[in-house]
């Protein structure tokens, strides 16, 4: 069993709902939502945070962007946002990267 939370996720240990996967990325929805459409996108490798992540990475990292966009415009959305946290004092929480796919509402900026 995995240590970290979201691997669980993307091996199916802990439910969620997913709305997009390949061999590389899990895409599921935000379990406490902060927009109507809240989507978090991770790659299935294991990386803690964007920092640490190796110029190997960047393939899957670009995909992810690519898939998220797709996402967005079949789920109908105008206007989204895509986020990353890197380090506690940015927001980061879990240890596994993931992008905030955030829509379906005003988004102000600059973010808080
Ligand atoms: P972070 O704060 O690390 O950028 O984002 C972590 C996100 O994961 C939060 O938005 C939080 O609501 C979400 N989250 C935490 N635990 C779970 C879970 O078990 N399932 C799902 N679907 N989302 C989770
Ligand atoms: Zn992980």
């Amino acid at each position: 069993m995995s240590a970290c939370l979201f691997c669980r996720v993307i091996n199916g240990e802990i439910p969620a709902q997913v709305v997009f996967s390949n061999e590389r990325i899990v895409a599921f929805k935000d379990i406490n939502p902060q927009a109507p459409t809240h989507i978090l996108l991770c790659p299935v490798k294991h990386i803690p945070a964007l920092s640490q992540a190796e110029a190997e990475d960047a393939a899957v990292l670009g995909e992810i962007q690519h898939v998220a966009a797709q996402v967005a415009v079949k789920g109908g959305l105008e206007g989204f946002r895509l986020v990353l946290n890197n380090g506690r004092s940015a927001g980061q929480n879990v240890d596994h990267i993931h992008y905030h796919l955030l829509g379906g509402r005003r988004l102000a900026w600059p973010p808080g």
